[in-house]
């Protein structure tokens, strides 16, 4: 490509509304423009990089069996009632209406037409299993679109999709694609981790997380620092351990808090460490009202409790149902004279003589003990997990936190969808049963951008050769110098013929504003054709990674470039 003739609106600014350097180098790299919140154009410079992802991912998908595919995105209503989804997606689902008023959706996710596909074609077990998948934008009218391409409301998903005869196939076509998703994103040159992100199960677990390291990811994942458990926070499982507690009990102590609304507040205003307050939530699982107690220093985990409670809706409670249950305000609540069942966290079981709210304003209760005071229905892991806190696996090692950007998701279905749209297939005894499946999704452009958040410096991007927009770009430093600009011509030549992905800056600009803006774009080498150098035969390949500049022949760039990016590759 010859830049003179390439469309890379490069800025000098960073837009205002670009929060993470990802977004900031996408916008100023001059690869993506946005048209409205969380919508996005890709430009030439950012397609090309989208390019290189999905074709790591549709490599290794094909390697691993799966079909490629593609589905409308345009969805009829019908398919998404069967399913039952119309009714409880809420409002991520962007509802549309055709001239003849029939009901429609974009696409946030594929699961029902891939099932009326396959339902409608596989009628044997013969036909089993099958995995196809596709590379398509989708739409999620997401909350709060933002970081660029990170989390947008249009975006392009590759998704997969297998169906089996029955779960041993299932669990075989699950682990395909672990090891495929493990080898794309190798590929892809991240620094990642697999987290265990099923509901607490150990071993034999069916839903992973691929998580890629960033301290702008708003995802946290748990590892042992002994073993190998990885886990989302919102799953990682926290064990009881039982800690000794050789305190009297108290008597009780009503005490007035004025205007202490936080835990911090409270603890400060008794003069008590947070973990002597417990807060008492109250939440509405499905249709039910229920309190959960956890100490103040740590956090309420409402999947946990979801799970615990084999709910399928939850969320915290309104003001009405509070004080119905509290007899008190919003805000107060405690353990004592509660009209609903009480569950508390594990850690509550060793706490003596602690804080509660009094189901009064500003009241608090001093010295308050479970068992003597109130009875806790049933106790369980109902936090998240805190660094510190032992490995359930291995017993030894600790959790330590890292931030992280979900890149990838696999999950196994199970029958979901077949037994809700009536996918079946008939079965070597003859009997029709439910397709068992699996669905396996990846971010293509959050990849991208996660791979931004890796790998960056203040000058700009720095690709890792897999996924630069192009691998090398050669600078003619001096434009009004014939001989630069022939042997520059030479070398972008030869790079192409040798199959290398090259560009060459023949824009009549000054060498600085080249080299800045090849830094921002952050092209893996950069081969300058310099007047200087060319006096001697020299050229200089420099490697935006490390700095390195290398002075080589001319007749040897080329070569010499090439064998340079192979060990990018590999590092
Ligand atoms: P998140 O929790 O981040 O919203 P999700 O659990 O909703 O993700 P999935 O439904 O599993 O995501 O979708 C599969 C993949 O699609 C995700 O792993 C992620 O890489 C990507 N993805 C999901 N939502 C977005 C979005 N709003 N913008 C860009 N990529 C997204
Ligand atoms: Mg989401």
């Amino acid at each position: 490509m010859r830049l003179s003739q390439y469309y890379i609106p490069t800025l000098r600014e960073t837009p205002s509304d670009a929060e993470v350097i990802s977004h900031k180098l996408m916008l100023r790299a001059g690869m993506i423009k946005k048209a409205a919140a969380g919508i996005y154009s890709y430009l030439p410079l950012g397609l090309r990089v989208i390019k290189k992802v999905e074709n790591i991912v549709r490599k290794y998908m094909n390697e691993a069996g799966a079909i490629e595919t593609l589905m409308p995105a345009v969805v009829p209503a019908e398919l998404w009632k069967e399913s039952g989804r119309w009714f409880v997606y809420g409002k991520e689902l962007l509802r549309i209406k055709d001239r003849h008023d029939r009901e429609f959706c974009f696409g946030p996710t594929h699961e029902e037409v891939i099932t009326d596909i396959v339902r409608n074609d596989i009628k044997s077990y013969k036909q089993l299993p099958i995995n196809l998948y596709q590379i398509q934008t989708k739409f999620r009218d997401e909350i709060r679109p933002r970081f660029g391409l990170m989390r947008g409301r249009e975006f392009i998903m590759k998704d997969a999709y297998s169906f089996d005869v029955d779960n041993d196939g299932a669990e075989i076509s699950y682990n395909k694609m672990k090891e495929a998703y493990c080898k794309i994103f190798e590929a892809c040159g991240l620094e990642y981790r697999m987290v265990d992100a099923d509901s607490g199960a150990i071993g034999g677990s069916f839903s992973h997380e691929f998580m890629v390291l960033a301290d702008t990811g708003e995802d946290f994942v748990i590892s042992c620092d002994n073993c190998s458990y990885s886990a989302n926070i919102e799953k990682a499982v926290v064990v009881d351990i039982p800690i000794e507690n050789n305190e009297q009990f108290a008597e009780i102590e009503k005490k007035y808090t004025p205007k202490q609304k936080t835990v911090e507040d409270v603890a400060n205003f008794l003069n008590l460490p947070s973990s002597k307050i417990v807060k008492t939530m109250i939440l509405k699982v499905d249709e039910e009202i229920v309190a959960v107690m956890v100490r103040g220093d740590h956090e309420l985990n409402l999947p946990k409790v979801k799970n615990f409670l084999s709910g399928s809706t939850i969320e915290f409670a309104g003001k009405d149902d509070i004080e119905h249950v509290s007899n008190g305000p919003i805000g107060y609540s405690g353990p004592i004279g509660l009209k609903c069942k009480i569950y508390a966290d594990n850690a509550i079981k060793y706490l003596k003589n602690y804080v509660v709210g009094g189901n009064e304003k500003d009241l608090h209760l001093l010295n308050v003990n479970h068992d003597r005071d109130f009875k806790v229905d049933e106790f369980g892991d109902f936090r998240n997990a805190t660094p510190g806190d032992i490995c359930p696996e291995c017993h030894k090692g600790k959790f330590q936190i890292t931030k992280g950007i979900e890149v990838g998701h696999i999950f196994k279905l199970g029958t979901k969808y077949s037994d809700s749209m009536n996918c079946v297939f008939l079965d070597k005894d003859g009997k029709p049963k439910p397709m068992v499946m699996g669905c396996y999704g990846i971010g293509i452009g959050r990849t991208a951008a996660a791979s931004i958040e890796q790998n960056h410096d203040e000058k700009g991007i720095i690709w890792p050769v897999q996924l630069a927009p192009f691998e090398i770009v050669v600078v003619p430093v001096n434009t009004n110098d014939d001989e630069v600009i022939k042997t520059a011509d030479n070398i972008y030549s030869s790079l192409l013929n040798k199959g290398v992905d090259a560009c060459i800056d023949d824009r009549n600009e000054r060498a600085g504003v080249k080299f800045n803006d090849a830094d921002l774009i952050g092209y893996p080498l950069r081969i300058n054709v310099g007047k200087k150098t060319l006096a001697e035969g020299c050229v200089e390949i420099y490697i935006r990674k490390t700095g390195e500049l290398i002075k080589v022949k001319a007749e040897e760039a080329c070569d010499k470039a090439s064998e340079i990016l192979e060990e990018l590759k590999i590092k």
